[in-house]
């Protein structure tokens, strides 16, 4: 039953050809073992990047320097990275310097957690020396090492800590959570970009409740921005939220005093979660305005978004709806997608009035235009689009 690992396994299999070991490592051995979907796969080596790229023909560097290389196999990619130990932590940023070693065990020791320090050969044997297993069996999120040593090597692991104890249900055992405690102010030194990926992951977890309430009894909340002013641990959503648009989306429209310009500023999100918030507060907005999901609220809110929408309205009403397909079926009906759809044009409206100066005029005529037409209350023709326009309300003529 280790299917999903077979491909893996070949890529496995030539290097040790070659003269090399390698292993599974990671997320992928500890989320097989707790009977979870498996996502990427790492694969861990004793040979140097270099090596690794004479023996694949399709490799790509991608750190040379943190050992790392990407492999295709089967249409499939594996990040293949050399064993290494990472020395010298200064000002809790990444480490000074990478090693390349020999060992696999002196690889899964630099590892954060023990349910992440296992790796499994080709064969479907484990290399486990700290009890890993046993720690997914237990439900247990437990540092690799003194937990308070490797906090303060790499705060960033105390946010990991809560991060899979989300995506898990796991507990965090009872040093580490101490370590946690004491050390949460830590985090301040960290980045806030990586911060950021890992809050998303908690609020996206399964177990999303256990997190944000460990982010509050832990401390680490307090170096949240803008979460930190909030009661995240009480206001719970009543499903999880994928991507920080939908969180930004669920905290902006609950707390009007927050601003998501605010918002997306102090954890440095990206322009695309940029655009994919303000689509989402405007549909939602929408949908206010008129207690319906309306024809307009479908023609402005992209595809994509639709299952976005979808949790959020569930995470506000605390019911689980699933809106999908009510909101496929309504696009289906729209009378166009886009406003180049229109049967008539700003050009034809220039025609129509070709005494009055160009203005703010054509462009406010043409989103009422849009608007009827996609509403239903116009119908998508020249003729009649022409006819309203003439009749009902022609531009001032001052
Ligand atoms: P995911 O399923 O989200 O990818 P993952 O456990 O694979 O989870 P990654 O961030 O991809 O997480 O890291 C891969 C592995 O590298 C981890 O399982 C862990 O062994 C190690 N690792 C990652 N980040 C750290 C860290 N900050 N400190 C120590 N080890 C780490
Ligand atoms: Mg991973």
């Amino acid at each position: 039953n280790h299917e999903v690992f077979e491909p893996a396994f070949e890529v496995i299999q030539k290097i040790e050809e070659a003269g090399g070991e390698a292993y599974i490592v990671g997320g992928a051995v500890r989320d097989y073992l707790s009977g979870i979907p498996v996502n990427d796969i790492d694969i861990a080596t004793s040979e140097t990047p270099e090596r690794i790229q004479e023996i694949f023909e399709k490799a790509i560097p991608v750190g040379i320097e943190h050992g790392t290389v990407i492999v295709r196999h089967r249409s499939v990619s594996y990040e293949v990275t050399t064993y290494r130990v990472e020395e010298g932590y200064e000002d809790y940023r990444h480490p000074d310097e990478v090693t390349f070693v020999r060992d696999i065990t002196l690889d899964l020791a630099r590892r954060d957690f023990t349910i992440n320090a296992i790796a499994m050969s080709r064969n479907g044997n484990l290399i486990d020396p700290y009890h890993g297993h046993d720690a997914i069996r237990k439900e247990r999120i437990e540092a690799v090492g003194q937990p308070a040593e490797r906090f303060q090597e790499d705060p960033l692991r105390m946010m990991r800590a809560v991060r899979f104890a989300s995506q898990l249900s796991f507990h965090i055992e009872k040093k580490t959570e101490e370590a946690l405690n004491r050390l949460s102010h830590l985090l301040q030194y960290i980045s806030i970009e990586r911060i950021a990926v890992e809050t998303e992951k908690i609020f996206r977890g399964s177990d999303y409740a256990l997190g944000l309430h460990l982010l509050h009894t832990t401390g680490l909340k307090n170096h949240l921005p803008i979460l930190k002013d909030l009661d995240i641990h009480r206001n719970v959503p009543n499903s999880p939220l994928v991507g920080w648009h939908e969180i930004i989306a669920f905290y902006v429209l609950q707390f009007p005093q927050l601003s998501a310009e605010n918002f997306m500023k102090s954890w440095k999100l990206s322009k695309d979660t940029k655009k994919k918030t303000i689509q989402l507060l405007y549909a939602y907005k929408q949908y206010e305005i008129e207690k319906n999901v309306t024809a307009w609220l479908v023609y402005q809110l992209d595809e994509e978004l639709f299952p976005s929408f979808s949790r959020l309205f569930s995470a506000l009403h605390q019911e689980d709806v699933n809106l999908d397909k009510a909101l496929m079926e309504m696009k289906e009906r729209l009378p166009i997608l886009d406003k180049r759809e229109l049967t008539f044009q700003a050009k034809d409206l220039l025609q129509l009035f070709s005494d009055l100066p160009k203005g703010s005029w054509i462009s406010e005529w043409m989103d009422t235009i849009e608007h009827h037409v996609v509403t239903g209350e116009m119908e998508n023709d020249y003729e009649k689009i022409k006819e309203w326009v003439r009749e009902w309300n022609p531009p001032a003529r001052n």
